[in-house]
């Protein structure tokens, strides 16, 4: 029985339809529980025009809500709200000069999300989409990705609109220096942590290292993805790639498969995903695609180490476009277009937010997929999670299955504080054992029946560890 209507928020312009007897609501179609429309037509109010951040904070929340109603603690002590509500967020200016010597200004951010289980730690994302949205959705993921990697971080992310395509060298280093000349007063090893993220590799953390170093007079791990011979750790560069990997594995095992044979495809080209790719070849798949901005590449003989090479080398190095790579090895390339058309066994988004869409989804179930992993983080669209979650297909969201990067960067920091370096095969180890915990933990809180529901069971697993520190810590 429909009981009334109302029209919400000033800038939702959609209405309500709400039924007591049933405690839902219906918006735009969808059926929702009425205290998470509550709950977000709060959010909305107080965080106008934040779409991407809606978007995190909605498909947490509607796991979470009957979890929390089930724990009145929770309730009580107002957790969520508090949750949603950054500890801090620092915008700043960035001047820098250009290679003609004209000046340049571009928008710095870092948003300190939630320390109650260890300091703020997450990226820098450099990309011209950069904005308080993007980074707050991407800060409120991080706190609870870093709970589920067992190690005691909380969570943060920052970054800036600046574009390093099509800079040089140079250009880099001066927005660099002068990006960290400010976000030094805000971060310390044991306060906050930085790290790389979509345009931040290598060479940024370098510069961004060296002005911290000249500044504060330090050597310490206030940045992790650092060089091996200035306090990196090995496996940093390839944790992301290589745990979205093992996190797959993991999946398969429950239906009693394995990567062997199985066909692939891998969106994005560069961090995540080069080492998603050389760790499915080394388990025994076969990846068949990869893309950029500009297009996707069809490779149906599989992207073998020899190729993959020439992608690091085109990517890393030349800077290049993977358009490249359908000349050179006379493959597909199809401008404008994604990867999710092909056909495949299993998916490993590894470029952006919401590069899949619902009709997307329903391509990759149509067309035989089992297994969905993100590398990325969000790049499934709430209405694509729907197609995968009703299939019941192996779904690993981007705060479970790409937690190995910054699980890793937990390791970089242990190794950092104990001034030692651990061999590749420790770290490799521990990473696979982090992995399988988070899968464990995923499944422990998302078990439906025989279906694993791995959405649900990363939100409450890691929504427990943070809320219960933010108990026992008292109000603040
Ligand atoms: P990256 O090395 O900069 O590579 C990003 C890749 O995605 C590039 O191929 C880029 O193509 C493509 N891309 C970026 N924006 C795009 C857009 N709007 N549309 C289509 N393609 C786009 O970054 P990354 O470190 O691999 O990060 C990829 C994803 O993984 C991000 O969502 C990031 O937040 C997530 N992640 C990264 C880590 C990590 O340790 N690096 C950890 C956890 C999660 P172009 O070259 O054309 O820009």
């Amino acid at each position: 029985m429909i009981d009334y209507k109302v029209s919400i928020g000033c800038n939702i312009s959609k209405v309500l339809i709400v039924n007591r007897d049933t405690k839902t609501t219906k918006i735009g179609g969808i059926i929702m529980d009425k205290s998470v429309e509550e709950f977000m037509v709060k959010v909305k109010e107080k965080n106008q025009g934040e779409k991407e951040f809606h978007q995190a904070v909605q498909e947490v929340v509607e796991s979470l809500m009957p979890y929390i109603q089930k724990n009145p603690k929770y309730k009580k002590a107002k957790i969520l709200e508090r949750m949603v509500e950054p500890e801090r967020v620092i915008l700043f200016r960035v001047p820098w000069l250009d290679d003609k010597g004209e000046i340049q200004i571009n928008r710095g951010y870092r948003i300190e999300m939630n320390s109650a289980i260890g300091p703020y730690k997450g990226g820098l994302r450099f990309h011209p989409s950069v904005n308080l949205s993007i980074l707050k959705f991407l800060a409120f993921e991080q706190v609870f990705k870093n709970s589920l990697t067992t190690l005691p971080m909380g969570g943060g992310k920052g970054g800036s609109d600046f574009d390093p395509k099509g800079k040089t060298d140079n250009e880099v280093m001066k927005f660099c220096q002068s990006f960290m000349t400010e976000l030094q007063r805000y971060i310390g090893p044991d306060t906050d942590v930085p790290a790389g993220d979509i345009g931040v590799g290598g060479r940024e953390i370098g510069f961004l290292f060296g002005q911290y170093r000249k500044i504060r007079n330090e050597f310490t791990g206030v940045l992790t993805g650092k060089g091996l011979n200035w306090g990196g750790s090995l496996v940093r560069p390839e944790a992301t790639g290589y745990g979205a990997t093992y996190f797959a594995q993991e999946m398969l095992k429950i239906k009693g498969e394995s990567f062997k044979g199985k066909t692939c495809i891998v969106s994005g080209s560069g961090n995540v995903a080069q080492y998603t790719v050389e760790k499915i070849n080394q388990l025994g798949g076969k990846v068949v695609t990869l893309s950029d901005s500009s297009g996707t590449i069809y490779d149906s003989s599989g992207i073998d180490e020899k190729k993959l090479a020439y992608v690091m080398e085109l990517k890393n190095v030349q800077r290049g476009r993977i358009k490249d790579y359908a000349e050179k090895y006379k493959c597909e390339y199809e401008a404008g277009k994604t990867p999710w058309h092909f056909p495949c066994d299993c998916a490993f988004p590894s470029a952006t937010q919401n590069e899949i869409g619902k009709q997307d989804a329903k391509m990759l179930v149509d067309n035989g997929c089992i297994l969905v992993a993100e590398g990325a983080n969000m790049p499934t669209a709430p209405e694509g999670i729907e197609v995968f979650l009703e299939n019941k297909i192996l779904y690993g969201p981007g705060k479970a299955a790409n937690a190995g990067g910054v699980a890793t960067s937990g390791l970089e920091m242990s190794q950092n504080s104990a001034r030692i370096s651990w061999s590749r095969e420790e770290v490799d180890k521990k990473l696979q054992w982090i992995m399988s915990q988070i899968h464990n933990s995923c499944v422990k809180y998302g078990k439906e029946g025989d279906f694993v529901n791995y959405v649900k069971g990363a939100n409450i697993a890691g929504f427990v560890k943070v809320a219960d520190a933010m108990i026992d810590q008292g109000l603040i």
